[in-house]
């Protein structure tokens, strides 16, 4: 008999994985997944989930550890138990630390295919990253590197912390409120899972204003209302500035929070004084009576929240360029507020670790 069970993809590293119901044949095998609307994380599933039963059921999965035999390069491989796998790699590490100490070790780790609640579950208490580093931490090695260092680093952890003391996973766009939303470098349709995509399609459709600011016309750019602005590739901090400028020009700053709960407001203030919308446009391209236009969209919203990733970490100076849109956003009195950019808050949190 046919049968549908409630699961988790587990496809990909989107903690805690997307809630899928998955559906059985006849004879118990998984047939297809498809989107739990009933789970917090799954309304939508990306394409990928389409390949679960090829990673449960391929003759190619990789089922226990496999030992190579021959010289690298020639795929010759046994398969070995778990508990020679260990052995090897327990009696490697202990070798090298004895002989070189254990910084000598290093760990890069992708994100990989795995079920993230897992590796939550064992981050070490106190820490902000996990993966490698609760294996290689205790084991007294800091050499923990990886797909983090051009991705999400800049966005997730650097830029919100030393700009808004808290990480990237402790605040979100509240999109359902907005009166506004930014999708500003980035491509919400494509992300895994592209449930982004489905809020800012349904705020679209409810009325709110969406503004892409990116080189692609992206399928952002063409939901209903929307306005398009391309931008020269790599300058989207100078925008920031320049949108700050105006601000600043035209009073339309938060003073109240700016003075009190900041730093250096007059230096930025002073340096934002040589972005003008002129100058700013002959650097990102975008006319100035559309950095105009922009700026005060930004600050007159009742509620703007923005959409940011790659488009501007993935430059030279990522860090900043996503400071300047954190810090316009914080002017504009768009920061913590309903439908802004907000905080969550501590007692909110699942903590899963031991
Ligand atoms: S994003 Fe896609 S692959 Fe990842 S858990 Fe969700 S449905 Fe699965």
């Amino acid at each position: 008999m046919k049968k549908e069970r409630h699961g988790i993809c587990g496809i990909c590293f989107h903690s805690p994985g997307c809630g899928a119901v998955i559906h059985f044949d006849n004879k118990g095998k998984i047939e297809r997944l498809s989107p739990d609307p009933e789970a917090p994380m799954g309304k939508v599933l990306c394409p990928m989930a389409e390949s679960a039963t090829q990673i449960i059921y391929s003759e190619s999965r990789i089922k226990q550890p496999m030992k190579r035999k021959g010289p690298k390069g020639k795929l010759d491989f046994e398969p070995i138990t778990w508990d020679e796998a260990y052995d090897i790699i327990v009696k490697k590490l202990k070798k090298l630390k004895a002989a070189h100490g254990p910084e000598t070790i290093g760990f890069y780790a992708g994100t990989g295919t795995y079920e993230r609640a897992f590796k939550d579950a064992f981050q070490l208490k106190g820490s902000e990253i996990y993966l490698a580093s609760s294996i290689l931490f205790p084991f007294g090695s800091p050499n923990t590197f990886g797909v983090g260092a051009p991705c999400y680093t800049s966005l997730g952890v650097l830029a919100p912390k030393v700009t808004m003391g808290s990480l990237h996973i402790d605040m979100f766009s509240d999109l359902d409120n907005s009166d506004l939303i930014v999708v500003w470098g980035t491509d919400p349709s494509t992300s895994t899972p592209p449930e982004m995509f489905h809020r800012i399609a349904r705020a679209a459709n409810e009325g709110a204003q969406i503004i892409v600011i990116d080189p692609r016309r992206t399928a952002s750019a063409k939901l209903p209302g929307s306005m398009w602005v391309p931008i020269r590739p790599g300058t989207d901090g100078a925008l920031a500035l320049g949108l700050s400028h105006i601000l600043v020009r035209d009073g339309l700053t938060d003073d109240e929070f700016a003075e009190n709960w900041t730093l250096g407001y007059k230096e930025f203030k002073e340096y934002v004084k040589g972005f003008t919308p002129e100058k700013v446009s002959r650097i990102t391209g975008i006319s100035p009576e559309i950095i105009e236009k922009l700026a005060k969209e930004i600050a007159h919203a009742e509620g703007a929240s923005y959409v940011m990733y790659t488009g501007l970490e993935y430059t030279k100076s990522g860090v900043q360029n996503i400071r300047a849109v954190m810090v316009l956003w914080a002017l504009a009195g768009q920061l913590d507020v309903e439908g802004g950019r907000c905080f969550t808050r501590q007692e909110n949190r699942i903590e899963l670790n031991r």
